[in-house]
């Protein structure tokens, strides 16, 4: 567990149903020691088919929200509960998430972020061990022990629930800028730190 440690999988066929669905396994991105860290569910179509996680519709509007916060995709890590695109966009099984956790543990051990953001109810359920309500919930921030370290996590909707129900948009900006804020960003630019030069 030095500082070379890979925090990619290359090689994984612990859920069949995942290998036949997958064209390739989907890893984190992001600086390995960002502040924050942002968990999605699992890959969706444009993620498997470009090897990056949040790349298609949602990853706009995760992109768009960081900028709003004075933030840039490039300055934080973006990683997912499996690595790997189940059939159909279902949600990953029980089994699935727990044969890919200890992935993601890895990959929290090694970052020990400021903050992890889960994206969504997949997420946030799977890190707290619990039900949770992420309409009602988001924006709130908790302790939980990962692996033996307490880390803490903010609960955040998913960001294509934006797309579905503009509502959700308010619900989503106030986490991430509360994510933005438990990080320490300066957004004395108003949010315009990447238009520097344009
Ligand atoms: N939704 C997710 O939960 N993860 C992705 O990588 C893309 C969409």
């Amino acid at each position: 567990m030095g500082e070379m440690e890979d925090l990619r999988v290359t090689e994984c066929t612990r859920c069949p149903a995942l290998v036949d669905s997958r064209s390739q396994i989907v890893n984190g991105v992001g600086p390995e020691d960002a502040d924050l860290l942002f968990v999605g569910e699992g890959p969706g179509a444009n993620e498997d088919e470009q090897g990056e996680p949040f790349v298609g519709r949602s990853g706009s509007v995760l992109d768009d929200g960081l900028r709003t916060v004075g933030l840039a995709r490039a300055d934080v890590r973006i990683t997912n509960c499996v690595r790997c695109r189940p059939p159909e966009n279902r949600d990953p099984t029980t089994e699935e998430l727990e044969h890919c956790r200890d992935y993601l543990e890895r990959e929290i051990d090694h970052l020990d972020p400021e903050v992890i953001v889960t994206l969504g109810k997949v997420p946030s359920e799977h890190l707290l061990d619990r039900s949770v309500a992420v309409t009602k919930e988001a924006g709130s921030l908790e302790e939980v022990r990962i692996n033996g370290t307490p880390q803490r996590l903010l609960i955040c909707v998913h960001p294509a629930a934006t797309l579905y129900d503009r509502s959700q948009a308010e619900t989503f900006e106030n986490a991430l800028q509360r994510a933005a804020d438990l990080a320490g960003v300066d957004d004395s630019e108003g949010g315009q730190t990447r238009l520097d030069g344009f």
